[in-house]
């Protein structure tokens, strides 16, 4: 009896000891769990990672995918392939209506002053139409905003416009320099088309002073056919030298001349391939890059970095063995550049097959050092992602704060999905961003395999937590 009775007493000491350590060992072990699984996905990657192999092909053995481009279906077929051969539980082209837009002989520029000649690195907009063939020839107006060009209306016509509003240095996240200058390039000619001008030229949307034109969409909008007129930019070092040879002589004559065209729409595709989810496979997080790119450089950066590293996410589930209770999709969209055909189609589907997405991520800001994830959701979800900091610090993800999620997967926006933009370093971005230094050789192995584990580590927390 009295040792029944210390018997007793033993157990329940040590059984209610116990129940507290095993509740505390509980909320520990999911945290390590999800440490582990985390840590295992960036050891993968790391050791054994294939996006760097796979941007190579994208990069060099491709090219760049404007959209419409045979470069375009080539990179379409072999990330099909690539998904099939990899094991994805559905892969299949999701049809796209492409712009066909392309650049032809390339451009020519120079101006002339006092007898001396000149060049001027220069490059079309994509969208703009071509210049006679005999090319432009003009004085040249300089301007620094819409809103300016606007109101010197009559004054401009006859004359080229040259929007000339420099990046501001000052933005620590260079995103917000890039969207503080593009509206020139977008709008330029469509606001100085009605007064009759010659040709619209525009700095490039970069911070570094060299001689990279760099490209990118411009837009006519609705203004009739007659008051559209060539647009194209310049490289940074050319808008500082006109710049100042205009102080000296404001009737320099300026001279370009491109030979772009816009050929019927075409047939294309977005490239979807999934991984279908034990418990919840009606319910999707999409992950995704955009697979086309401007035509100069290769796209290393702008997109196929976004590419290679939404298949690598699949790959590091399967690889470590992780079965994701919820479908998980890899999307490469077509057509972000000029025109987000492919993004409006996947949402447009998504609705008419009343597809249920709870999450999406998109990767299009370069292969850089992930730094964190910005996000568009709900309060309530917001406190979720924002208690995964100490999960992702470790990995240099400190940044994960509310904002923009992706062009591609914003059509898909909705109150019930939460989007994800991948926030890499941005400080080179804009060196390369649609220029013809957009190249393979400017990807760094790890900072891009980095970031294809960051990205695998945010859907598995996704997938572990978000309903
Ligand atoms: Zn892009």
């Amino acid at each position: 009896m009295k040792y029944f009775y210390l018997a007793a007493i033993f157990l329940l000491v040590f059984s209610s000891c116990n129940d507290v350590k095993l509740t505390n060992h509980t909320a520990e072990n999911v945290n390590k769990q999800d440490s582990t699984i985390i840590k295992n996905l960036f050891n993968t990657a790391l050791n054994n990672g294939q996006s760097y192999e796979w941007l190579d092909h994208l990069s060099n053995q491709i090219g760049g995918r404007l959209s419409g481009s045979h470069e375009s279906v080539e990179a379409i077929l072999w990330s099909e392939r690539l998904m099939q051969n990899l094991g994805f539980d559905k892969v299949w082209l999701q049809n796209v209506i492409v712009p066909n837009w392309y650049r032809g002989e390339k451009e020519e520029a120079y101006f002339t002053l006092n007898n001396i000649k000149y060049n001027v690195a220069i490059c079309a907009l994509g969208g703009s139409i071509p210049t006679p063939i005999s090319g432009i020839t003009g004085e040249v107006i300089e301007v620094h905003s819409l809103e300016e060009a606007e109101n010197l209306g009559e004054k401009l016509r006859g004359k080229i416009v040259f929007f000339n509003r420099p990046f501001d240095n000052t933005h620590i996240q260079t995103f917000k320099a890039y969207s503080g200058c593009v509206d020139q390039r977008g709008g330029g000619a469509k606001v100085t088309g009605k007064f009759g001008v010659l040709g619209v030229i525009v700095r490039s949307m970069t911070h570094s002073i060299d001689d990279y034109p760099h490209t990118g969409a411009m837009g006519y909008g609705d203004i009739p056919e007659n008051e559209k007129v060539p647009t194209a930019a310049i490289s940074t070092k050319a808008a500082n030298l006109l710049s100042e040879k205009l102080k000296e002589n404001p009737s320099l004559q300026f001279y370009f001349k491109q030979s772009c065209k816009t050929l019927p729409d075409e047939p294309s595709s977005n490239v979807i391939g999934e991984l279908i989810g034990t418990d919840f496979p009606d319910k999707i997080i999409t992950v995704g890059g955009h697979i086309d790119s401007w035509d100069l450089g290769d796209g290393a950066h702008d997109d196929g970095a976004g590419v290679v590293q939404s298949i690598e996410v699949l790959r590091l589930f399967k690889l470590n063995g992780i079965k994701p209770k919820h479908t998980i999709r890899c999307v490469l969209f077509i057509n972000e550049e000029n025109g987000l055909r492919g993004g409006i189609k996947y949402a447009e589907e998504a609705k008419l097959k009343n597809e249920n997405h709870i999450a999406a991520l998109e990767s299009d800001s370069g292969g850089f050092t992930p730094r964190g994830f910005t996000f568009d959701a709900t309060d309530e979800n917001a406190k979720l992602f924002l208690s995964w900091k100490p999960l992702l610090a470790p990995y240099g993800l400190n940044e994960i704060e509310k904002g923009h999620g992706g062009s591609d997967i914003g059509p898909l926006k909705s109150e019930t999905i939460s989007l994800f933009g991948y926030r890499p370093d941005s400080q080179r971005y804009f060196d390369y961003h649609h220029s013809e230094a957009d190249t393979f050789d400017k990807v760094n192995k790890r900072e891009l395999e980095l970031g294809a584990a960051s990205m695998a580590s945010l859907i598995y927390l996704l997938d572990t937590y978000l309903n």
